[in-house]
């Protein structure tokens, strides 16, 4: 603490995201990464950006960027807003869109972050339950609000609801945004992105995605949001009141190859599945319980053995997944699917500590 901090910082709760260690030979559950690498292309387009034109400012609009990800979801630029990283994105549809007179609603277990950029923009919020199976009701989402937003699957539960369910969400919420968070989309949910197109695009909806789970590129910090361009105007003028350069040439570079390679993230989601269906059958023969998944991770619980306890056993094997402490959930692991051989090196040691135990 000190008293030159500004009164702001004193009532911050700063978000923690999963440690990155750096301890060798790990296998690294936590924090949902692709455990296979990005597009050959982006990286080929990020060593061809290495050059003396680093000396310039990147184009701020990220204009090329923009029509890359319009073409590949068959949109307008207009409807596209770009981000370091899809967290800056929500911050600035927090400070933008959902910092109402209202408080903005959102699940009681969700992405853990929403409530920090609240308490950081003085914006108030409601925790709206989960059912009792951990899925979004979206019949619970009536009541007068500043905004909804949640993630599609949902994390850390991983539960994913169909886009007809965000039509009736849309058709009994009119008079505020609905932001639809769709960071695990590639793992098996239906997009909302559809609905954006064309005439009938809805002027309340803003659906945002992110280059580090599904394109596996995390290290780059590239999110977006695409959603009706007065929506998008709003967010521009956020952004340029805060960082006109969020994007650096090796990011816009990398970032534009990336979307351009659909068929690299079929490949890599295909075999993320494969691999969480047979990991989710797996942990059933050893007693897990684990929700029903459509992320790159799943989230489960052993009847008879504690979360923080499995979480610690299998962290002193050198294995690293994400336990979170709040009430309902503090019997879960959150573990990220990883290769086939990660995996079994999970699996052998679940064996050995329920064994120990
Ligand atoms: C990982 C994640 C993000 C943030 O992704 P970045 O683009 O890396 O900032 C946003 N929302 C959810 C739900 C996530 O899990």
């Amino acid at each position: 603490m000190s008293r030159f901090w500004s009164p702001v910082v004193h009532t911050l709760t700063p978000y923690v995201p999963g440690e990155q260690p750096q301890m060798e030979r790990l296998v690294k559950l936590n924090t949902n990464e692709s455990p296979y690498g990005p597009s050959p292309k982006a990286l080929a387009a990020i060593a061809q950006q290495n050059n003396d034109d680093l000396r310039l400012y990147p184009d701020p609009e990220g204009l090329a960027l923009k029509k890359a990800i319009a073409q590949l979801h068959g949109l307008d630029p207009k409807q596209v807003f770009l981000g370091n990283g899809s967290d800056e994105v929500l911050a600035h549809v927090f400070l933008g869109l959902l910092k109402q007179a209202k408080p903005v609603q959102f699940p009681d277990i969700s992405y853990s972050f929403y409530p920090v950029y609240c308490k950081l923009f003085g914006i108030t919020h409601e925790a709206i339950p989960l059912g009792s199976d951990f899925e979004i009701r979206v019949s619970d989402f009536t009541l007068p609000n500043g905004g909804i937003i949640f993630p599609n699957p949902n994390a850390p539960t991983g539960r994913a609801i169909p886009r007809s369910e965000i039509e009736k969400l849309l058709k009994i919420n009119t008079d505020s945004v609905v932001v639809i968070d769709e960071a695990y989309v590639d793992y098996g949910t239906e997009s909302c992105i559809p609905l954006l197109r064309g005439a009938v695009c809805p002027e309340n909806l803003l659906v945002v995605h992110t280059l580090s789970k599904s394109r596996a590129l995390a290290g780059l910090r590239v999110g977006f949001a695409v959603g009706h361009p007065v929506l998008i105007e709003g967010l521009e003028r956020v952004k340029n009141s805060f960082n006109s350069y969020p994007l650096g040439r090796l990011a816009q570079a990398g970032a534009i190859a990336a979307i351009e390679d659909q068929a690299h993230l079929e490949t890599s989601s295909a075999k993320v599945i494969q691999t969480r269906e047979r990991l989710v059958k797996e942990l059933a023969t050893l007693g897990f319980e684990t929700l029903p998944s459509s992320a790159n991770f799943i989230f489960t619980r052993h009847p008879k053995h504690a979360g923080g306890k499995l979480y610690q056993a299998l962290r002193d094997r050198g294995i690293i997944v994400r336990h979170f402490t709040s009430s309902r959930i503090e019997q879960f692991l959150r573990i990220t699917i990883g290769t086939d051989d990660q995996c079994n090196e999970l699996i052998l040691a679940l064996k050995e500590i329920l064994a120990s135990n």
